[in-house]
């Protein structure tokens, strides 16, 4: 069984330290994955200043953040413009990209997540234009895909990316490869949606001990028809590095075949078209882009 292997990158700590990590361990193991980079300021500590919000101050609490991600992650940005990534690091980026598919996920990826449901049309355009041009000028190719910060995508952040020539997205959280429904038509840009929950959502009192966390994702993994996973390099690439390696092992020794996204597109012509919708999912601050039950339409097919 194939399960597809997405790898978001957030920060400029993440860029530099988690996606070389990681770089190095997928080699080790032989295994390819699609990497998703934000390319413009990192203010991603602006997320600090949500800590007066007493659900967001439990979740930093429970997953202990500052260990998880670090301080410097958790402060960057928040009190002065963060460091332009793509600018920084376009080594690291276009070092990733010869070895791995490589796809846009932000130019802000805080921005974004902070400011999507005010957002124009015009907006959203602009971000995935700049941030495009700039990931297309480092890695001297066309992104392969688009993946929404936080799973925030909508019928706008749909119709501004179907401009570009991104070979599918992968905004939303959902069960199976789709046509999204825009405007009452299906689209042609498929989704690869990711399926299986992020380490932040499963972890911490009450959650999955860490001991027994590969175990219990490659048995979620074993009751999916279509299985996506997304790590984070600020995660799985740095404190978590061991523990995505020994799930590599794992995998590999149940037959699993981790591959980049673009690779669950083959034999998908007849994938269901599905509109897309704003939930609330278990662990996670706000709503996502969830997959919603197919239309019933000739011809259509749950794969
Ligand atoms: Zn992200």
């Amino acid at each position: 069984m194939r399960v597809g292997l997405r790898i978001d990158v957030d920060t400029f700590r993440g860029t530099r330290i988690g996606v070389p990590a990681l770089c190095r361990v997928l080699q080790k193991h032989k295994v390819q994955a699609t990497f998703f980079f934000s390319v413009g300021p990192d203010n991603m500590g602006r997320h600090l200043w949500r800590l007066i919000r007493p659900r967001f101050l439990w979740k930093m609490l429970r997953t202990n953040a500052a260990g998880l991600y670090g301080w410097d992650i958790l402060l960057c940005g928040a009190f002065w413009p963060g460091p332009r990534i793509g600018e920084r690091l376009r080594d690291v980026i276009r070092a990733t990209a010869a070895d791995h598919e490589a796809g846009l996920h932000a130019w802000d990826h805080q921005f974004w997540q902070a400011h999507i449901d005010d957002m124009t049309a015009e907006d959203i355009h602009a971000a995935v234009r700049r941030g495009y041009d700039a990931l297309a000028g480092i890695i001297g190719r066309t992104p392969d895909a688009h993946a929404s910060p936080s799973w925030k995508c909508n019928d706008l952040v749909l119709a501004a990316t179907a401009g570009f020539p991104f070979r599918y997205g992968s905004d939303c959280r959902g069960r199976s490869v789709f046509g999204p429904i825009l405007n009452g038509q299906p689209s042609s840009r498929l989704q690869v949606p990711v399926t299986l929950p992020t380490y932040d959502e499963l972890v911490g009192p009450g959650g999955i001990p860490l001991a027994g966390y590969n175990d219990h994702m490659l048995g979620l993994i074993e009751k999916q028809k279509t299985a996506v996973l997304c790590i984070h390099a600020e995660v799985e690439g740095i404190s978590r590095l061991q523990m995505f390696s020994d799930f590599l092992s794992k995998a590999a020794a149940k037959g699993l075949e981790l591959v980049p996204l673009g690779r669950l597109l083959e034999d998908r012509a007849d994938s269901p078209s599905c509109r897309i919708a704003p939930q609330e999912i278990p662990g996670r601050e706000g709503w996502v882009a969830v997959q919603q039950d197919h239309d019933k339409r000739p011809g259509s097919k749950e794969s």
